[in-house]
C-alpha cells in the first residue's frame, strides 16, 4: 500500500494547510459553511458563518482543532449569513461574490505603514508576468508542467509593486477586468456569445480567436486569454 496524505492526523493536516497559506488568503473548508482568513503568522479570523447547525458545529470542532495545533482564532466580528436554498451555480456565484467582498475590503498593500487597500490600486494597469514553468503532481502522481504567472500591481500611495497570484488578482479585479488584456501591440477584449453573434452578423467582423501568442506583438498570452473569441484594437507604437 502506498502511504498517502490521508493517513495524517487532523492536526497535521490543519497545520500543513494553514501554514501553506499566505497572510490574507481565505480558507473555506469545503461544505462547512465557514470562511476563514489568515490574518497573521499563527492567526486566523472567522469572517463568515452560515446560519445552520452544521456550520455551528464545524465552527466549534475546527476552533478546538486549531487551538490544539497552536493557531489563534479570532471570532469577534463574524458575519452570520442565512443558508439559502440555492442551485449549485447560484450558490457558487453567491460564494464568489462574498469572497470578492472580503478581498476588496481587507487585502492591503504589503508595505507595513501603508495600508492602502488593493482594491484602490489601478487594477486595470496590472502587468501579467510569466515567471517560468514548474512541475506539479496531480492526484494520480502524474507529473504535469504548469506555467507560473504573477500579476504586478502598483500601490498608488507608496509606489510599491506587489506581485499577486493570478487567482487572487481575478478575485479582487472581477470579471470585467479579466475579459480585457493589453499586449505591447493590441488591446484585446473577450466577447460573450450575444456580442459574437452581433459582430458576425455585421460587416466589420473584426474578431480573432486567440492561441498562445498575440498575433500583433508575438507576446505570450496568459492562460486565461487563450482560446477566446476577442475583439482587438491595434495600439499605436510608442515611437518618437
Ligand atoms: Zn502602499
Amino acid at each position: 500500500m502506498r502511504s498517502t496524505k490521508h493517513e495524517e492526523t487532523p492536526e497535521a493536516q490543519i497545520e500543513m494547510l494553514l501554514s501553506s497559506l499566505a497572510v490574507g488568503a481565505l480558507w473555506e473548508p469545503s461544505g462547512n459553511g465557514l470562511t476563514y482568513m489568515k490574518v497573521g503568522e499563527r492567526e486566523v479570523e472567522l469572517m463568515v458563518q452560515q446560519q445552520n447547525s452544521q456550520a455551528a458545529q464545524s465552527r466549534i470542532h475546527l476552533g478546538i482543532l486549531m487551538a490544539k495545533t497552536g493557531w489563534q482564532v479570532k471570532e469577534d466580528n463574524v458575519q452570520i449569513v442565512e443558508a439559502e436554498n440555492l442551485s449549485p451555480p447560484q450558490h457558487y456565484m453567491k460564494e464568489q461574490m462574498r469572497r470578492q467582498e472580503i478581498a476588496q475590503s481587507t487585502w492591503k498593500c504589503q508595505t507595513p505603514e501603508c495600508g492602502c487597500l488593493l482594491s484602490a490600486f489601478a487594477l486595470d494597469k496590472a502587468e501579467w508576468v510569466f515567471l517560468g514553468q514548474d512541475k506539479v503532481d496531480d492526484e494520480e502522481d502524474q507529473e504535469h508542467e504548469v506555467e507560473i504567472w504573477a500579476v504586478n500591481v502598483v500601490c498608488p500611495v507608496c509606489d510599491t509593486t506587489i506581485a499577486m497570484e493570478p487567482l487572487e488578482y481575478a478575485l479582487i479585479a472581477g470579471d470585467d477586468l479579466m475579459m480585457s488584456y493589453r499586449t505591447p501591440a493590441a488591446q484585446l477584449e473577450a466577447l460573450d456569445r450575444p456580442t459574437i453573434i452581433k459582430v458576425m452578423d455585421s460587416d466589420s467582423r473584426e474578431i480573432i480567436i486567440t492561441g498562445s501568442f498575440c498575433p500583433f506583438s508575438g507576446a505570450l498570452l496568459p492562460p486565461h486569454v487563450r482560446g477566446a473569441v476577442v475583439s482587438f484594437k491595434e495600439l499605436e507604437s510608442e515611437e518618437e
